[in-house]
């Protein structure tokens, strides 16, 4: 941490900070400049929190120079982490050797949907399957999911599959029966900073799928993934799904810029959802292939048999020829950035 005096500090403002940094058990340094000093902070950085230094007469400016987010920061664990979804030999990996893909319906509307959306994600290269039992809309009024039932389905198109199960957990009482059926638990957009669920999901050992608030900076998200790690779960994996911008050509804007800045910071696997971040089918596979070649450790798609009546985000399911496409772009574009591609294909 480094402490800026103002220009007209006295020296007994400076001395001040010093006993004050000596007396948590830090150490300062001073550097006096022409016109101003500057004193740079050894020690724990919480102790120097709770000194509220930027309220302590001379002081212009306090920087922190190490990440607020600890667990999670690369600085102290600089290899890339890779997270294990599913059980024993339907372990699937996200991280930095492999590209996966994640793909099946927004929204679980019935066993027969959810089986085919999953057979033809599936087909696509998915080896992991999507589905929302419980859906976080923003009317009332629009299709809230079939909650437990939908779980039910997830459970039994797994068997059927093999494929292990990402869902959207939106309350903390629904934890533990979401838990119960799910191989990752997903924290939606709308979510991400609700701390008392990003707890409790961190309790229960399953891996989760934390996507970035709507309007969150990166530094948010990451202290948001820090509440899970902090529960002692670090398999943890980002995805960016798009940000609100004053575009409204797509339904978000994919910060594409997000992969690699993350992947700088913290050690967590990081995939795209280009589905929610466009809304529109016609750039699921463009923003899938840019999010290959930007280093993207996967990407989450939604699949429909039939995104005509789908109840929920149908404009934004592929099938037919862009499914075609995705799967061709999963197959062929992540070796050309030195990852392996979907398991799916080596079986
Ligand atoms: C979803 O993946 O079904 C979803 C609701 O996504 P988001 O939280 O990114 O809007
Ligand atoms: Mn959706």
């Amino acid at each position: 941490m480094v402490v800026v005096m103002s220009p007209d500090a006295s020296d007994e403002d400076i001395a001040h900070i010093v006993a004050k940094v000596e007396g948590v058990g830090g150490s300062a340094f001073v550097s006096k400049g022409m016109v101003r000093t500057i004193i740079g902070l050894v020690g724990d950085v919480d102790s120097f929190h709770g000194l509220n230094l930027r309220a302590m007469r001379g002081v212009a400016d306090v920087h922190r120079i190490s990440d607020p987010f600890k667990l999670v920061s690369r600085q102290h664990h600089h290899a890339r982490s890779t997270v294990w979804v599913g059980a024993a030999e339907h372990r699937v990996p996200i991280g930095p050797d492999t590209f996966t893909l994640i793909a099946g319906p927004c929204a679980v509307e019935s066993r027969q949907q959810t089986l085919e959306a999953v057979e033809m994600a599936k087909a696509a290269g998915a080896s992991i399957m999507r589905g929302g039992a419980f859906k976080p809309r923003t009317s009332p009024y629009a299709f809230q999911g079939l909650g437990v039932r939908g779980l039910e389905i997830l459970s039994e198109v797994r068997e059927l599959t093999g494929l292990p199960v990402v869902t959207e957990v939106v309350d903390a009482r629904d934890v533990s029966v979401v838990a119960e059926h799910a191989d990752m638990l997903q924290i939606g957009t709308r979510n991400m900073a609700n701390f008392g669920l990003l707890q409790a999901v961190g309790g229960t050992g399953k891996p989760v799928l934390l996507k970035r608030g709507m309007t969150a900076t990166i530094e948010e998200w990451l202290m948001a993934a820090e509440y899970i790690a902090q529960r002692g779960n670090l398999d943890v994996v980002l995805c960016e799904r798009g940000i609100r911008t004053f575009e409204p050509a797509t339904r978000n804007t994919l910060d594409i810029s997000a992969v690699p800045v993350v992947q700088g910071k913290s050690h967590l696997p990081v995939i795209v959802d280009p589905s929610h971040a466009a809304g529109l089918k016609e750039l699921v596979v463009p923003l899938s292939r840019a999010a290959i070649a930007v280093g993207a450790d996967g990407v989450i798609v939604d699949v429909h048999p039939n995104p005509e009546t789908a109840l929920c985000d149908g404009p934004q399911a592929l099938l037919g020829n862009d499914l075609r496409a995705l799967a061709q772009a999963v197959r062929r574009l992540p070796p050309l950035v030195g990852r392996a591609g979907s398991p799916v294909f080596d079986t």
